[in-house]
């Protein structure tokens, strides 16, 4: 295997080992406020990419990414399933074939906007995106370092629990989904983790 598809492999890998790990607080977490499947989705969809980890990682970047979101949609289900698959597919359409930081920047940017079109949502609304528009920002500003990234990631995460839910089901509860963590801020602060502690270590 190729150092670049074993860095993908590993990416993989490492996302799915956390949702495995965390899969019961995020189910919690959507118990609160929710309807308890969020863990349960992103394990699913999670499980699903760790089945076809081999054939994804010898792809190119975008492809790779292209095909993990389309794995995403078809198995996670929920509001997070086509959310999270937009997020994947929009990072692997305008990803850089060579890393690099500006173009990975960039193509972060075009996929936290292509979950805002696809969920008419926005930051402040308790949802995934007050973790993922920071950081986005963060890579855009040219931080690279994956502590600082995963500590504002998991700070924006804290930082939905005085949020009054506007979108998706967790909406429904009005005022009493407030003092509870979005449990969509809390999947991808996990992910951004993740994938920190495995670049950190490439
Ligand atoms: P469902 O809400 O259909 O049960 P999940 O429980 O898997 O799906 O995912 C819920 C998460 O999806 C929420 O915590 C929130 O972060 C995210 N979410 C829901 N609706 C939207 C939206 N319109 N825009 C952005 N994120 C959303
Ligand atoms: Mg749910």
């Amino acid at each position: 295997m190729s150092s670049d598809a074993k860095l993908k492999s590993e990416l993989v890998r490492a996302v799915a080992a956390t949702i495995d790990r965390h899969a019961d607080e995020l189910t919690a977490l959507d118990q609160a406020i929710g309807d308890g499947d969020h863990g349960f989705n992103m394990k699913r969809g999670f499980d699903a990419v760790i089945g076809e980890v081999e054939a994804l990682s010898a792809k190119p970047w975008p492809d790779f990414l292209k095909s993990v979101g389309t794995t995403l949609v078809m198995k996670v289900g929920g509001a997070s399933g086509p959310l999270y698959g937009t997020f994947f597919m929009a990072l692997g359409k305008d990803f850089p074939s060579e890393l690099g930081a500006a173009g990975i920047a960039q193509a972060f940017r075009g996929a936290v906007l292509a979950v805002q079109a696809r969920g008419k949502s926005e930051r402040g609304q308790k949802t995934m995106l007050d973790v993922l528009i920071p950081v986005g920002e963060l890579l855009q500003q040219g931080e690279l370092s994956p502590a600082v990234l995963a500590g504002e990631a998991d700070r924006a995460a804290e930082a939905t629990i005085p949020i009054r839910a506007v979108r998706g089901r967790a909406s429904f509860l009005g005022d009493r989904s407030i003092g509870h963590m979005d449990p969509g801020a809390r999947s991808a602060a996990l992910m951004i983790r993740a994938v920190g502690q495995v670049l950190e270590k490439s």
